[in-house]
């Protein structure tokens, strides 16, 4: 019987790409058990030597960035400019991974009452990364970095619509490593679930709300060690004496970068009544200027949406939000070929609204307007999520007590969020299980050993 097959499409045009054989229950257990055996010499390794290695996979990405960006361009219909920036930032960021890996992996001494303790940190084996689609170099390296730098082994499975580019990835990792170190299966979700209940010892997940769940519900049986990255729905809480221009700079560039498909996205804009209005205009005038391309044009920087499916998710939130007496400032099209959606300016949303409780992960700038600071932070924080947010007001004591308020992993003041100087990569409420980056991120990839002995 021949494999099943996935068949990604070019979003651009709308058109099937070369299919790709489905890896089959039977290979999805080889692969995790060449990768097991390959994990013990690795392990064995001294941590200097496999960051040495490490390097060596950036380098190969960064020297693949061109390919890479072609792929990715043609599969998710990300423009190729921003796609080349994804594929470069893997050798951007791997000192801090490894700076990061080399501090988790360090033994915690301490001595109390005539016990001498010491904490040892033990890769765990071998660690499922299932990755989406929407930065399919990045999202799933950030894994990938951070089982292999502390001495896992990693089964990578790409998103089903992003395939090509996966096995490009898994090529430049698995020629740099030993043999079978990172092992690659191909498929949709039933692949990610057979990845989950096999003999993989941790799943390091990003991807949305819902397969986490379906995850933790596999992964009980065994009860494997999960990082869950899941979806957003970041707010942006523009207050009066903001920097009105930058904020509107802002919420542009976030709601409508990568066609608003980014876990953080500017997804909701809380603006206080009192500049709303002008906030509102700059903002229209901005997106008004926005004007959609070809993704393999370099001179684009709005795409189209990565499938038809996604882009009528987010027609479903907008006809909704309509329904429900919406204002459309800029009304978004559907156009073709392709699924280009172009963006839309929505202001007097309701609580109720689809587009107000869900993700949206579309071209839409979302306007709530707040009476006052009390209301703005009620609104931001009256969501399930808890990716992101951004607090944009004059700077000080007053704004940063704001940003505290925030319930977030990650808050930008007068700036977007960011992760610089060993910071987590962290959701809060449903937006994430466990997190990455940072030394106590990297410590969720290995196990903790307490060994007592007498002291002295
Ligand atoms: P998705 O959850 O549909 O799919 C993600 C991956 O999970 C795919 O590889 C898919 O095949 C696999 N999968 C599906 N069902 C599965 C199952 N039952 N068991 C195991 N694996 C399964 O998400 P998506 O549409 O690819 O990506 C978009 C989502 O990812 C958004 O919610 C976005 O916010 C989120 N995301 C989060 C971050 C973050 O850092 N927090 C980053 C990027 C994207």
């Amino acid at each position: 019987m021949s494999p099943e097959r996935l068949v990604p499409h070019n979003p651009a045009t709308g058109q099937p790409l070369d299919p790709v054989d489905c890896t089959t229950p039977d290979a999805v257990r080889e692969v995790v058990a060449r990768a097991r055996t390959a994990q013990r010499a690795w392990a064995a390794t001294p941590a200097g030597e496999r960051a040495q290695k490490i390097r060596a996979v950036a380098q190969a990405i960064g020297a693949q960035a061109d390919a890479l960006a072609r792929s990715i361009c043609d599969e998710m219909g990300k423009p190729i400019r921003e796609a080349r920036a994804e594929a470069r930032s893997i050798a951007a960021r791997v000192e801090s991974f490894i700076t990061a890996a080399d501090q988790a992996l360090a033994d915690d001494e301490g001595v109390e009452n005539g016990i001498a303790m010491r904490v040892r940190w033990r890769p765990l084996g071998v660690v499922g990364v299932i990755a989406p689609w929407n930065y399919p170099v990045a999202t799933p390296s950030n894994l990938l970095l951070s089982a292999l730098l502390t001495g896992n082994a990693a089964v990578f499975k790409p998103s089903e619509f992003t395939p090509h580019t996966g096995a490009l990835l898994h090529r430049l990792y698995s020629e740099t490593l030993p043999e079978g170190l990172v092992g690659l299966v191909q498929g949709a979700g039933d692949v990610g679930a057979a990845l989950v209940a096999s003999d993989v010892d941790m799943i390091a997940f990003t991807g949305s709300i819902a397969t986490g769940q379906a995850i933790m519900r596999t992964a009980a049986a065994s009860m494997k060690r999960l990082v869950l990255e899941l979806g957003g729905k970041d707010p942006m809480l523009v207050l009066p004496g903001a920097d009105l221009q930058a904020a509107a700079r802002h919420a542009a560039d976030e709601a409508l970068r990568n066609a608003g498909q980014v876990c953080v996205s500017v997804e909701r804009i809380i603006v206080h009544a009192d500049v709303a209005d002008e906030f509102t205009r700059r903002v229209a005038d901005l997106v008004r200027a926005v004007k959609p391309g070809d993704p393999r044009d370099e001179a684009t920087s709005f795409g189209p949406m990565a499938s038809a499916r996604q882009r009528d998710l987010v027609l479903e939130q907008l006809a909704d939000a309509r329904r429900h007496g919406a204002t459309f400032v800029v009304e978004g099209q559907a156009q073709g070929p392709g699924y280009y959606l172009t963006p839309t300016v929505v202001t007097d949303l309701k609580p109720e609204m689809t587009l107000v409780r869900d993700e949206t992960f579309g071209p839409v700038v979302a306007i709530q307007v707040a009476r006052d600071v009390d209301e703005a932070v009620a609104l931001a924080n009256d969501t399930r999520y808890g990716l992101g947010a951004s607090v944009w007001g004059p700077p000080g004591p007053q704004l940063d007590a704001v940003a505290d308020r925030i319930e977030a992993g990650m808050v930008g003041v007068n700036r977007g969020l960011s992760t610089a100087a060993g910071g987590p990569w962290v959701g809060w409420k449903m937006s994430g299980l466990g997190y990455t980056r940072s030394v106590a991120g990297m410590r969720h990839f290995l196990q903790p050993q307490s060994q007592a002995r007498r002291a002295g």
